[in-house]
């Protein structure tokens, strides 16, 4: 049975691609804003980056925690198929190390922006998150990485100090 109209079935797809999901358009709109310009999915470089800054030689990747196998509280493997669901984002995590590998040996800068910075309970304000992009695709830092800020163990055990 179909329970899905065209249209949502097609925003699940989007969703399902990768491409276009939603923390990725909130990121690319405001980002837009602060004057910097971007190509989309850039065909030609590897793991056709989701934003790519030519002039700048910076690449941004949005990866939503699950696909991309985050660890964070956001990713939790499904309690269906669990073999077949840690083999699938495992192989997305290789396929992340090579993708950002063959970015730096092609001299592009990377930033991985990670959903759970963009949504959820442990966001980072949105005007911050744009703030620490604009400042990364201007500078000359090779790489770097934005996640939510959930509370870490280190952390935890550092406040009985
Ligand atoms: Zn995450």
């Amino acid at each position: 049975m179909d329970v899905l109209t065209p249209q949502q079935r097609k925003h699940n797809m989007s969703r399902i691609r990768g491409r276009d999901t939603k923390p990725e358009m909130l990121l690319r709109r405001h980002i837009h804003a602060t004057g910097l310009r971007f190509r989309l999915h850039a065909s030609g470089l590897p793991g056709r980056p989701d934003l790519v800054f030519p002039r700048y030689h910076a690449a941004i990747l949005v990866h939503g925690c699950f696909w991309h196998g985050h660890d964070c509280p956001l990713f939790k493997l499904p309690s269906t198929r669990p073999e077949f669901w840690s083999a699938k984002i495992s192989g997305n995590r290789d396929r992340d190390r090579r993708t950002i590998a063959a970015l730096e040996t092609s001299g592009w800068r990377v930033m991985v922006v990670w959903e759970c910075g963009l949504k959820g309970p442990a966001r980072m304000p949105l005007a911050e998150v744009i703030d620490l992009c604009a400042t990364f695709v201007r500078g000359e830092v090779p790489y770097a990485e934005l996640r939510g800020s959930w509370p870490r163990a280190r952390e935890a055990a550092n406040s009985y100090e």
